[in-house]
């Protein structure tokens, strides 16, 4: 009998774990709604950027930050929330995303964007498009209305069109900045100095945003017009499921931002939600193991990886170790997270990654420097 029972509680917390989870009671100290974002990864050093520069672009993480707290505080849904605060991000030359997007090869703005509900695992991605403003919109309807998850280049940017949204000339994207940077890369290629069309200077500027809502729920989206001097229709990780973004209410919602060639092959967005998964179905079991049992070896109640919370340090080494491995295999960036049970924050092996966050705890924090908090 007790073992029947064993057998029959690994299943529960096993089918509990695979279904969209509903926490009853919030854990004492948890956060009803958390939001963090980054603008980019890279060499950001102190003295790099202009004072003015740099008061700039936390001012416009700060907006983009008090854009999406907005609607969470409010009680909207974390896949609104990143969308209110990724189109600021992309409105803005600042960052490597919408206007200000870096240059392909071929002298041409075409940029990528994706966007994942962790309560549904519905996912919705592009790459390569033109013309559409705000390619973060353009991911989400993809996820809405398209049934497909991931669509590319024209036919993305016709079902744009399809649907509605707002188009521009291409030249709207277009910066001096990032036609000087395309420049200076194609002359050091000339010169020898570089091997490789790939821009090993990282120019940050890639945008994402993770969020817990006040139903529980985590989302994740992530926009970047990829590498300068990308060709070939080379596609980074940002748009990639699994790769650059990912969220799922069962253990988090990952957005990143780096060399996009080593966040594919680890599949770090994936891989970090699936320990977290792990660890919560771990601690689920273990706490378990602890619950006294009747006669007939029935616990005195059930406990679910849903009802557990994950210790802030432990979310934190999970998500540095998958960084640390990215970094073993030669790859720079770094990721933001959210969890289902409010634990928020970022790991990054650059010297700088442009952040934020903020929480119905009222705390607010906008950073550029590794050595800030
Ligand atoms: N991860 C992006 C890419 O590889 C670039 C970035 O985050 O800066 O396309």
């Amino acid at each position: 009998m007790r073992r029947i029972w064993a057998i029959f509680l690994g299943a529960l917390i096993m089918s509990n774990a695979a279904s969209a989870q509903t926490s009853g009671d919030p854990p004492a100290g948890k956060p009803a709604w958390a939001l963090t974002i980054h603008g980019g990864a890279g060499v950001i050093e102190r003295g790099k950027l202009t004072p003015e520069k740099d008061a700039e672009i936390r001012a416009a993480l700060s907006r983009a930050l008090d854009a999406g707290s907005a609607v969470l505080a409010g009680g909207g849904s974390a896949v609104d929330a990143i969308g209110a605060t990724i189109t600021i991000l992309e409105d803005d030359a600042n960052f490597n995303a919408g206007r200000g997007a870096v240059f392909t090869w071929d002298g041409a703005n075409e940029m990528d964007a994706a966007i994942m509900k962790g309560e549904t695992l519905e996912a919705g991605a592009v790459t390569g498009v033109t013309r559409t403003k705000n390619p973060v919109l353009l991911a989400r309807k993809v996820m809405e209305d398209s049934g497909f998850v991931f669509l590319s280049r024209e036919g993305a940017d016709q079902f744009s069109r399809e649907q509605g949204l707002e188009q521009v000339d291409p030249s709207y994207f277009a910066t001096p900045l990032r036609r000087e940077q395309l420049e200076e890369l194609k002359e050091r290629v000339a010169s020898g100095k570089q091997v490789s069309s790939f821009d090993i200077d990282m120019k940050y500027g890639t945008v994402g945003a993770v969020a817990l809502d006040q139903s529980g729920h985590v989302a994740a989206a992530t926009s970047t017009g990829g590498v300068t001097g990308k060709r070939w229709g080379r596609i980074g990780d940002s748009p990639v499921i699994g790769a650059g973004t990912y969220a799922d209410d069962r253990s988090c919602a990952i957005s990143a931002t780096g060399a996009g060639e080593y966040f594919i092959r680890l599949g770090v967005a994936h891989e970090i939600c699936t320990r977290l998964r792990f660890r919560a179905i771990e601690q689920a079991a273990e706490a378990q193991a602890e619950v006294p049992v009747d006669r007939d070896g029935a616990p005195e109640r059930v406990i679910t990886p849903d009802a557990v919370s994950l210790d802030p340090r432990e979310v934190q080494d999970i998500v540095t170790g998958v960084i640390d491995e990215l970094g073993e295999l030669g790859g720079t960036g770094g990721v933001i997270y959210a969890t289902p049970w409010g634990q928020q924050g970022w790991s990054f092996n650059t010297p700088g990654m442009y952040r934020g966050k903020a929480s119905s705890g009222g705390e607010k924090l906008v950073a550029i420097y590794g050595d800030e908090e």
